[in-house]
Parts: C-alpha cells; sequence; structure tokens
C-alpha cells in the first residue's frame, strides 16, 4: 500500500504503529513501540523521567543525558503535561520505577503538545469544581476516576442488553420525534418538523406498550427529553432509560423481572469492573429484593418523622428507607391511583398497579401494569385532565387483540449515580443537558 507523505517531520505511520504497538499493561521485556499521554515528569538534569500512560496502564520513560540519543533527551524537556506522544524503546526491569520495570528511549515523536497551562486540573486529586470540569469534559476525560465511571456505565449497558435477551426480550427502536404528549404532565421540548409542530419524545412508553401487544417481549435503551425546569442532583433534561414492556404480565411479573434484572447488572459490575470500582473506592454487593406497599412505607417514614407525599415518597423517604434496608432493590407496590400516569392500571378506586423501585436511597425506576382496555384507558384519560382526542391513535391500538401487560423504566444515569454512590447525576452522563448547559 503506497502512502502519500502527511508533509509533517513528526510524523507517525499510524498503520505501522497499529500494527506493532505494546499496550502499556501488556509490556514484559525487549522493544517496545508505546504511545499515550504525558501523566507526569521530572526533570533532575541529567537524567529526565516522563510517567506515560494509555488506556491500560502507566509506565516510567527514563532518559539519561549522554546515554539516549540527543535529541530524545531534549524532548522529554520540552513535551508538557498531557501531550500526546509516542515512544520507541528497551524495556528494562527497574526496582526503583513505579511497576519495576521502565522504558529507555531511543525514539519520541510529540504528536501533540498540550498548551499551557491547563484549564483544569487534571491530577489524581483535582479540585476543579464539577461545573468547570463539565466546561471541559473532553479533558476531565482524561483522568482514570473519570474514565472508570463511563467503564461501569459500559459495563451496565451491556448488562443490560445481556439479560434482556437472556430474558428473550427483543431489543427495540422508537422514534425520537412524537407529534403530541405521549404521557402529559411533564413539560416537552417543541420541535419544528416541516409544516408541523412536533416535540421530542419524553418516553417510548406508548411504543413499548403497542409492541409488547404483538411480539409481548420488548426492551430498549432510549433518550428521552424532560423540558422540566428542575436544577437537582437527580434529574436531567436529556436522559436515557432501560425500558421493559410485557406481554401477560402485572406489576409483580414486572418486579420480579426488574429485581432479577438489577442483580444481573450489578453482579456483572462487580465482576468486570474490579480496578475501576478500585480507582473510585465503592464497595458493592448484589442486592436483595424488599416488597412492601406505598401504605407501609408510609407507616415506616412517619415512624421516623420523614415526610410523605400524599401521592408520592418524598427524597427523604426514599433516602430512610434504604437506610432501613440497605442492599436491597424496595419495590413500593399499591402506589395511590392519584400519583400515577394515566396508563397505570387501577386496583379498585384508591390505589393502582403502579411501583417505584428505590435503590441506595433514591427513584431507580417505575412501572407497574398497564391499562389494556380501550373503555377504562379513555375514563382514566378523562380524570387526569387529558383529552382522549389526543391519545386516539394509542387508544384504537388497544382495540384489536391487546393482552394484559406491564413494564419499566429505570433512568441510566440514575442508576450509574446510585451503584457508584456519586454526589450528583451530571457525574454520570459525559456531555449532560440541563436547564444551564448546552455544550460541550
Ligand atoms: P422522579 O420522580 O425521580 O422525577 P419520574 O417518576 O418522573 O422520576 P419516570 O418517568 O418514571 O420518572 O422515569 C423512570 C426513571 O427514569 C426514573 O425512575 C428515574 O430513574 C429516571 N428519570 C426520570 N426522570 C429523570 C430525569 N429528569 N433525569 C434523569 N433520570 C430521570
Amino acid at each position: 500500500m503506497s502512502k502519500t507523505s502527511k508533509g509533517n517531520v513528526n510524523e507517525l505511520d499510524l498503520m505501522e504503529f497499529y500494527k506493532e504497538r505494546t499496550y502499556i499493561n501488556d509490556i514484559k521485556s525487549g522493544k517496545v513501540e508505546v504511545a499515550g499521554w504525558v501523566h507526569d515528569k521530572r526533570d533532575l538534569g541529567k537524567i529526565r523521567f516522563i510517567l506515560l500512560r494509555d488506556k491500560t496502564g502507566i509506565i516510567q520513560v527514563t532518559a539519561i543525558k549522554g546515554k539516549v540519543d540527543e535529541g530524545v533527551f531534549k524532548a522529554m524537556g520540552s513535551v508538557s503535561g498531557e501531550s500526546v506522544i509516542y515512544v520507541k524503546g528497551e524495556v528494562k526491569q527497574s526496582k526503583q520505577a513505579p511497576g519495576g520495570k521502565e522504558i529507555v528511549p531511543e525514539k519520541i515523536i510529540i504528536l501533540a503538545q498540550a498548551e499551557m497551562p491547563l484549564p483544569i486540573d487534571v491530577s489524581d486529586f483535582s479540585k476543579t469544581e464539577l461545573p468547570k470540569r463539565l466546561d471541559y469534559r473532553f479533558l476531565d476525560l482524561h483522568r482514570k476516576k473519570i474514565q472508570a465511571i463511563f467503564k461501569v456505565q459500559s459495563t451496565i449497558q451491556e448488562a443490560y442488553v445481556e439479560f434482556m435477551e437472556k430474558e428473550g426480550a427483543v431489543f427495540a427502536q422508537f422514534p425520537s420525534i412524537i407529534s403530541s404528549s405521549s404521557e402529559g404532565g411533564t413539560e416537552l421540548f417543541e420541535a419544528k418538523y416541516f409544516e408541523q409542530k412536533a416535540y421530542l419524545s419524553q418516553s417510548c412508553q406508548l411504543y413499548k406498550q403497542m409492541l409488547a401487544c404483538s411480539m409481548e417481549k420488548v426492551f430498549a435503551i432510549f433518550t428521552v427529553w424532560r423540558a422540566e425546569k428542575h436544577n437537582t442532583i437527580r434529574h436531567l433534561n436529556e436522559s436515557r432509560q432501560f425500558d421493559y414492556e410485557q406481554a401477560f404480565a402485572d406489576e409483580f411479573v414486572v418486579m420480579d423481572v426488574l429485581g432479577r434484572c438489577v442483580q444481573y447488572i450489578v453482579k456483572k459490575v462487580i465482576e468486570e469492573n474490579k480496578s475501576e470500582l478500585e480507582s473510585l473506592d465503592v464497595k458493592l454487593k448484589v442486592p436483595g429484593v424488599k416488597y412492601m406497599t406505598f401504605k407501609e412505607a408510609a407507616v415506616i417514614a412517619k415512624k421516623y418523622k420523614v415526610h410523605v407525599g400524599k401521592d408520592d415518597l418524598s427524597g427523604d423517604a426514599e433516602k430512610k428507607l434504604s437506610e432501613l434496608f440497605p442492599d436491597n432493590v424496595i419495590f413500593v407496590h399499591d402506589w395511590p391511583l392519584s400519583g400515577k400516569p394515566f396508563y397505570i392500571m387501577p386496583k379498585g378506586k384508591e390505589l393502582s398497579c403502579g411501583f417505584d423501585a428505590i435503590y441506595n436511597g433514591m427513584e431507580i425506576s417505575s412501572g407497574g401494569q398497564r391499562i389494556h382496555l380501550p373503555g377504562l384507558l379513555i375514563e382514566r384519560l378523562k380524570a387526569k385532565g387529558l383529552n382522549p382526542k389526543d391519545f386516539k391513535k394509542y387508544v384504537d391500538s388497544f382495540r384489536y387483540g391487546a393482552p394484559p401487560h406491564g413494564g419499566f423504566g429505570i433512568g441510566v444515569e440514575r442508576l450509574t449515580m446510585l451503584i457508584l454512590n456519586l454526589s450528583n447525576i451530571r457525574e454520570a452522563v459525559l456531555f449532560p443537558r440541563d436547564r444551564d448547559r448546552l455544550v460541550p
């Protein structure tokens, strides 16, 4: 394959490097070619050190003046922290070097010199505040601790898909541009759709129900947009959900699936993310499951003088329940009908077949059995002050053979935050969209 030069004297043949590269954690002995970021450097006059970092680890590069090429020695002096370099050299065992090995460089190419000063502190003990870190998220992601969060989130997503496939569910995609509110209540972001007014989807609720009524078990990872003007540590305006919907299911079937799903996810994180959990100082246990009615939860909260809403649990009540039943997914069912959306199946006059799931002090999911009977749906829409005409297509989808069904939605960032004990949900999303943030 012939290649024309890109005209850069510091050019690295990336195809050659791709074939020859050794990742730092795989370094044993002999000659190696490595590349990565300048994690730290020290200059003792006649001897210069660089700690080089790639996605797998860190190794020391050591150069003694007169014993290495003069250009190499110079480059080690001039390169700045977080710059990207290529190093070719000989591996030597060294008692003083971290990890017991170092590279004596024969060739160094500075691929990208980082401008100084860096706008945020990227050291292990960085004290830069979250908003500023988010302004420079690309640089914040140089940090091992921050990468650890998203490696764990990657496992969480993988585990969810794996679990659902084992359950025999079909992985589905749904539209994100919709013509009207799917649930009522929540504020929507408006979008222009040619000559029509459209909205960004607040949930895939209605679509997943329609699909479950023919394919029985369906799941999705779906982005939702909610134009709520909140500014809390647990809400985003753009977030992702693990959605699930199953035919021939009531809320207890759904809670069973959800409980096993969270257990599966946490177990996989424990097995696959040992070093990430260590670097985030998180000790995880596979949770148990605990069931209680809303009424029972309210009695417990009152006993501890914690406020309970009329038809919702306060944040403090959620926290108290987790304190009392740590390492459990707590299912609070028989939820007041007035506190659940119109599509949740009523249970008598006051209660519903809806539930919330609480884990590590916060709601991670809500779900329940849905209404599959068009007449009852229309009744509930009216009771919620919604116009059945606006939901005609949805209601009609249950007229031609729709089985009883139910499902849930788990907040992906919320779950990540709670698994990792993060203090703010924005830590669990790469590029958060909140009330004040539209970039980067
Ligand atoms: P909350 O009471 O916490 O505001 P909700 O009852 O509005 O949540 P649902 O619409 O049932 O939530 O969404 C299912 C799950 O998605 C929630 O349990 C939560 O984990 C997550 N979630 C909901 N809203 C948000 C949001 N604004 N930002 C991030 N995650 C969210």
